[in-house]
């Protein structure tokens, strides 16, 4: 297949904006290509993939979804990079040199025009259901191509309703594991890896800091600077150290060296690449029953799922940690979300919308 990946609208690839958009557009682009397939990249201006053909494309970036409430109407911004993109995917898509549209971008836009694309458009859907205009977008979309919809997870399908869920193929996510070292021996330290925000559960970061008493490493963007003041000042024990956003390689360094990564998020996260990059090093992952994260985690054996917004239960399972081998976690991550599988897993997905 000759196919146009279109990124997401919320930042240039490389800059951390896109959380695990931006490293499932890389997997997916080197996997599709080892696979004999061709790929282009549409992606806002400042963009970067190494080893693939990128078009870069100016404009102004969107608010990002997930700081949009339900009823909010979605704005389009002024010369919008969004805008801007998809008139690049069309022009590209009329050309007759591509089969497939593959879009990541969580925007009505690529949901709701894509029957005035020539050719057939693909939906990776990277979050939950957030916005009624989004949903209806979505909605839209999967009605008109049933095929054309796939998510991460059991869990993010269902938030979409299940008019969505039934029409969605769930392709999980994968990374290349090769990628992440194996650590045996961990220190003490917890991780916890994604953007600074409310979603995120910063409150309950520090909360698991200041009750197991034990140093937690955040690696991520600093998204949302209040939330993260106002969770020192409510736990001022709490050892908890921004290190920053780390490019894949130096952040695989410092999490395989760590005792657990907890994932302590409010909302439904659609999936959590983050819990699988932790378990590629060998680093359990330490879960809210809630979202992807728990078609993940195999309780007792790569990790714990425990009770949403439970610090104490996140607490409890910190000291139960000796029980999880780390060896399994790393076993677990190559078995089911290697790039190879996951490639797979769309590559299957995509000829199936492109025979449609
Ligand atoms: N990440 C990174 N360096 C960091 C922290 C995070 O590269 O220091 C990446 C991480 O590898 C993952 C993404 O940021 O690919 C976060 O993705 P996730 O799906 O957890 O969150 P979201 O997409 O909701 O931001």
């Amino acid at each position: 297949m000759r196919i146009i990946l279109l990124s997401t609208s919320v930042g240039a690839l490389g800059s951390g904006a896109g959380g695990g958009v931006e490293l499932t557009v890389q997997t997916l682009a080197n996997g599709l290509v080892s696979r004999g397939h061709s790929v282009v990249i549409v992606a806002p201006r400042g963009s970067f993939v190494a080893g693939h053909r990128m078009i870069e494309v100016a404009g102004a970036t969107h608010t990002p979804s997930q700081t949009v409430n339900r009823t909010q109407a979605l704005v389009v911004p002024n010369n919008s990079v969004l805008v801007n993109m998809w008139q690049r995917v069309l022009q590209l898509a009329g050309s007759g040199d591509h089969d497939i549209v593959l879009n990541f971008s969580y925007d009505a836009l690529p949901f709701t025009a894509a029957a005035e694309c020539p050719i057939a458009v693909a939906h990776l859907v990277s979050m939950g259901s957030l916005n009624n205009e989004m949903d209806a977008a979505v909605r839209l979309a999967a009605a008109s191509s049933p095929h054309c919809v796939a998510m991460h997870s059991e869990a993010q399908a269902a938030t979409f309703g299940t008019a969505v869920a039934r029409h969605t193929t769930v392709v999980a996510s994968g990374i290349d594991v090769d990628a992440y070292h194996f650590v045996e021996a961990a220190g003490d330290d917890l991780a916890f890896v994604g953007r600074i925000s409310a979603e995120k559960g910063i409150a309950d970061v520090f909360a698991v800091a200041a009750r197991s008493g034990r140093r937690v490493l955040a690696f991520g963007v600093m998204q949302d600077r209040a939330v993260w003041q106002q969770a020192q000042e409510q736990y001022p024990s709490a050892r908890v150290e921004h290190v920053g956003f780390l490019a894949t390689d130096e952040l695989q360094q410092h999490l395989g060296v760590c005792a657990a990564l907890i994932m302590v998020h409010r909302w439904v996260e659609a999936f959590g690449i983050v819990a699988i990059e932790a378990l590629a090093c060998g680093v359990p992952v330490i879960t809210y029953d809630r979202g992807g994260p728990v078609e993940i985690v195999r309780d007792g054996l790569t990790g714990f799922v425990v009770p949403a917004d439970n610090v104490d239960a996140v607490v409890a399972a910190v000291h139960r940690l000796g029980t999880i081998s780390r060896g399994e976690c790393r076993k677990d991550a190559n078995q089911r979300f290697s790039a190879q599988a996951f490639t797979g897993r769309v590559e299957a997905w995509l000829e199936s919308v492109v025979r449609r």
